[in-house]
């Protein structure tokens, strides 16, 4: 099969590469051995939108305060809730304290210059924004955004499909040959051939660039979340550190988008397969936040660790392949790769460009529609007809409707269906599994035991 551009990774890179090559007259594959799009290191994450990254002139950085500013709009257009917030560093005691000003004319310089306004904050400013929060002061930065990046991931793909892109899901690439005019690409599933090509594999992107010839060498750091039922504050809170250390970026009390609390992400430098959650992790992430709350009824629901690749030089990799401009590497996209995908994209498109790629605008780009779940329906006054309020999750108000709406959304798999709707995501952490499975089966049109988790082998009903 010939196509002008494919793409090696459909996570939250690889889409918005393909969502930007959307928009042109081009004809694009995106590939990936996961059963959907955003199972790689794109589930796992902290879904948080940041702003300037220690070191302050790294590519990273820069790319990060692009992606932080093109957000509102992507967002706008797929119909993606973004929650826009601020950072609170909080200082603890005395000493801490009487730093504020210094941190604060430090941060500003740094902050401030790229558009992200920082203040000082007293005790009582503190207690004002934040009434559950324990400390003397803060330095508040403004500028921070938090996403539901599942929303994102399923609307982005909606959009490629709708213009045009193929997906060859479930479908693993072996090995790749540089021919004159292009590449050849050998997967699991047979041969694609394409005139230019992107490796936005993620954790796998040094082995991509292997198959070419390109030698990158990558760590990886794990990092464990604790999530909490329930809001506990309405910033993104910190402890201040006085000398931080750049490879944790501190970690966080993080309010989700969805209602929920997030602590963490820690950092560890372990291996690729290593998502497991240990005592000691979790004994981390309590000493290091459960004293910025003064309401300690802490509601943990779950506890879970993604794993992100750490680029020699800890700062992204972008670049074209020595053997060929027409094969773009993106490489060691650690945090945070989340916010810095469209700039990402963006800078992908004119590397493609350099490399002679033809892009002419479309001029009949189509737009995709909101996924509506019947609880904001039901929430706004609307009727409900048939079998539209037949509740499935009861903790997270998934109806029947919303299952049958992320499969039209292109959900195959459990997985597919908690990330598009929440199921199974809430305080119980999935009693209505059972249900949801004969549900699910029932919609698809499928015996429960062809369903799976996330494709492959992972059945969830005894064969
Ligand atoms: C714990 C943690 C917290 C984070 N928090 C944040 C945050 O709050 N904000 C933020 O901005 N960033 C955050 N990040 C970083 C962010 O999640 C990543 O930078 C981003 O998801 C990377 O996306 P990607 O598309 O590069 O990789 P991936 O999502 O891994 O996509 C790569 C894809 O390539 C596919 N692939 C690999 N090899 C092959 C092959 N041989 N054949 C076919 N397909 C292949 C994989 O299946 C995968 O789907 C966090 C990361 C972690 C781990």
């Amino acid at each position: 099969m010939n196509y002008d551009v494919a793409v090696m990774g459909s996570g939250v890179v690889g889409l918005f590469i393909a969502y930007e090559l959307a928009h042109y007259r081009v004809r694009v594959i995106v590939i990936d051995r996961e059963a959907e799009p955003g199972f790689g290191v794109s589930r796992g994450h902290a879904g948080v939108i940041h702003v300037v990254q220690p070191p302050f002139n790294s590519l990273r950085s820069r790319l990060a305060v692009e992606g932080n500013r093109l957000y509102d709009d992507v967002a706008r257009r797929l119909h993606v809730k973004v929650r826009r917030l601020s950072t609170l560093l909080v200082a603890r005691n005395p000493g801490q304290l009487i730093a504020l000003p210094a941190v604060w004319l430090i941060l500003n310089r740094v902050y401030g210059r790229r558009g992200f306004r920082v203040r000082i904050l007293g005790p009582r400013g503190l207690r004002r924004l934040e009434p559950n929060v324990n400390g003397l002061g803060a330095i508040e930065v403004e500028g921070y955004g938090v996403i539901n990046s599942f929303e994102l991931v399923s609307q982005l793909y909606n959009f490629c499909r709708l213009n045009g892109v193929d997906f060859a899901l479930g479908t693993e690439v072996k090995d790749a040959k540089v021919l004159g005019d292009g590449a050849i690409i050998i997967t699991s599933s047979g041969e694609y051939r394409a005139r230019f090509v992107i490796n936005a594999a993620g954790l796998y992107s040094a082995d991509i660039a292997r198959l070419f010839g390109d030698e990158y060498r990558l760590e990886f750091g794990k990092g464990v979340m604790l999530v909490f039922w329930g809001e506990q504050t309405k910033s993104i809170v910190t402890p201040l550190q006085l000398i931080p250390n750049p490879k944790t970026k501190g970690g966080a009390i993080i309010p989700t988008a969805f209602g929920t609390t997030i602590w963490g992400p820690s950092l560890s430098i372990g291996s690729r397969d290593d998502r497991s959650v240990n005592e000691g992790d979790i004994d981390v992430l309590y000493r290091k936040f459960s004293g910025l709350l003064r309401d300690r009824k802490f509601t943990p629901i779950r506890a879970y660790a993604g794993v992100r690749p750490i680029p020699e030089g800890d700062d992204f990799i972008i670049t074209h392949s020595k053997v060929s401009k027409r094969i773009v590497h993106v490489i060691g996209i650690e945090s945070p790769g989340l916010t810095a995908a469209p700039a990402i994209a963006r800078r992908v498109i004119d590397m493609l460009r350099n490399a002679g790629a033809e892009l002419i605008p479309k001029d009949d780009v189509r737009e995709v529609e909101p996924m509506v779940m019947m609880k904001n329906v039901i929430g706004s006054g609307g009727a409900i007809k048939g079998d539209q309020g037949e509740v499935i999750c009861p903790c997270m108000g998934v109806t029947r409707t919303d299952i049958r709406e992320a499969i039209r959304h292109g959900a195959r798999t459990l997985d597919g269906i908690a990330f598009r709707t929440g199921l199974g995501m809430g305080i119980c952490q999935g009693m209505c599994l059972g249900r949801a499975i004969k549900v699910i089966s029932e919609e698809l049109g499928i015996d429960p035991r062809e369903l799976t988790k996330s494709g492959g082998n992972s059945w969830l009903v005894t064969r």
